[in-house]
């Protein structure tokens, strides 16, 4: 519904623009004139375009300046670019195949390249990042056709931005009968440059990712837990007392050290059978409840919890205790009655029907935080995954962590939508990079054997499959989207 609700609100405001802009152009309307004049915007249907050559001259001077370097960085970038052709091919058929096997699957395994769409699997939360992505890797794409256009001679028209329905994106204009009179090798520079810089876009991104916790070290404490950023509202019957501000450094007896550490846990104690809690014999001697019921049906529910001792035989090795005091009076974790110690028992919640045979997810979970006590939940582990937001980042001074979580965010981003709109470009489809790069690529296989049909021939047949491969892949993740 949030994504028909957002289709419809864009749609709406386009088509608004495009009749506004035709009825003030048609009137003359003077005001209009002088708003166009400060901002000269072009409103095309369902397409806003700003477009300016004002930069042009300071890129150009600057690029007869380090003209030396430009040359080699542009020769390498597109040796590069067509190393990875091939392995996009292979990545994008493989993706293909998942995402069609996904169709027919209740478990779905996850695809390399993956459509994001505003409203279907994005969250609102991650709208900001997701135009400041894609309009920084457009602009850093763009402004590689340009510079290696102005390395070969070939004069810009312009540049600027525009909003095609709901996607920002920048643009360079150049004269094409100029690009078209060039070597088939400078041609390539020139279409390769925009794959170029967004693979270098993503490892820069990469390698700040990697080093932020360094960089960050002043401010942030990372690799000792995780540090809770926020909570959503619980939609759950267990009983919690998450804070803002909790540095959790321990789920039941798994470390957290990190975001993966956390995901990991969470999943391992989905997966694994109720974990126990080692106590002495000599405490559980007077407490044994020999009621089938144990606590539940009775005023104690409410402040203790049924255990049991493993093996689970009879209902005669019950016990009604209060959660805090069995986990405080722990000696350790187990699984089975020989993980703890002579003299001691494994205690283990009862936390489905009678017969200890657990009926749904529902777990017992002991989560150990810094300075404070540990948080007792008993619900399902994917309440906690979905409701309680976490950084890798604890704050040592006022900065607050969203902070470095803004920044460590916007780079995961730009790493997997760079490396995306390079691998899409890559590939030889039309109308895309990869459409000219397929020509310029055909023209140098055949270059000095005159044979026009074996050029169009091998440039046919690279763009047919290559087209299919996008078209197929697009239309098989939104089908998975949308149908899932
Ligand atoms: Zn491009």
């Amino acid at each position: 519904m949030e994504a028909v609700f957002i289709l419809e609100a864009v749609l709406l405001g386009h088509v608004i623009c495009f009749f506004l802009d035709r009825y003030l152009k048609g009137i003359h309307s003077p005001k209009y004139a002088i708003f166009l004049k400060i901002l000269p915007v072009q409103i095309e249907f369902l397409n806003v375009k700003w477009a300016t050559s004002v930069f042009n001259k300071t890129l150009n001077s600057w690029v007869v300046q380090k003209l030396w370097f430009l040359h080699k960085w542009y020769n390498l970038g597109t040796v590069v670019t067509l190393l990875i052709c091939i392995p996009s091919m292979i990545l994008l058929t493989s993706t293909a195949l998942t995402s069609f096997q996904n169709l027919f699957q209740t478990i779905q395994e996850e695809t390399a390249l993956q459509p994001v769409l505003p409203g279907i699997n994005l969250p609102k939360s991650d709208y900001c990042y997701y135009f400041i992505t894609l309009l920084l890797c457009t602009v850093v794409h763009e402004v590689g056709h340009a510079i290696a256009a102005l390395c070969e001679q070939v004069p810009l028209i312009n540049m600027g931005f525009m909003l095609w329905l709901i996607i920002p994106a920048a643009f360079v204009e150049l004269p094409t009968n100029c690009v078209h009179v060039l070597s088939p090798w400078k041609q390539l520079k020139i279409y390769c440059a925009g794959v170029w810089h967004n693979i270098i876009l993503s490892t820069i991104a990469l390698l700040m990712l990697f080093f932020l916790p360094y960089v960050l070290m002043p401010f942030f404490e990372t690799g000792d837990g995780v540090y809770i950023v926020d909570l959503n509202q619980y939609l759950t019957k267990g009983l919690h007392d998450f804070q803002v501000g909790n540095q959790i450094t321990h789920l039941n007896n798994c470390r957290v050290t990190d975001e993966q550490s956390w995901n990991q846990c969470l999943s391992d104690i989905l997966r694994d059978s109720s974990f126990g809690f080692c106590l002495d014999d000599s405490y559980l001697s007077d407490k044994m409840n020999g009621d089938a019921l144990c606590c539940n049906d009775s005023a104690l529910s409410n402040s203790h919890l049924c255990f049991f001792t493993l093996p689970m035989s009879s209902s005669n090795n019950r016990y009604c205790l209060r959660a805090r005091q069995v986990t405080n009076l722990s000696y350790g974790w187990c699984h089975e009655h020989n993980g703890c110690s002579v003299k001691q028992s494994c205690l283990v919640p009862l936390l489905s029907n009678e017969n200890g045979n657990e009926t749904d997810s529902t777990k017992f979970i002991e989560i150990k935080r810094h300075g404070e006590n540990p948080i007792l939940f008993i619900g399902q582990p994917q309440e906690i995954y979905s409701s309680v937001y976490i950084s890798n980042y604890t704050p040592r001074t006022i900065l607050g962590p969203i902070f470095a979580h803004r920044i460590e965010y916007l780079l995961r981003y730009l790493i997997s939508f760079s490396a995306g709109l390079a691998m899409l470009n890559v590939v030889p489809c039309v109308y895309m990079d990869g459409q000219h790069i397929a020509n310029a690529v055909s023209e140098i296989i055949t270059n000095g054997r005159h044979n026009v049909l074996l050029k169009i021939f091998i440039k046919n047949v690279l763009i047919f499959v290559g087209t299919l491969l996008v078209v197929v892949n697009i239309l098989l993740g939104l089908l998975v989207l949308i149908i899932k």
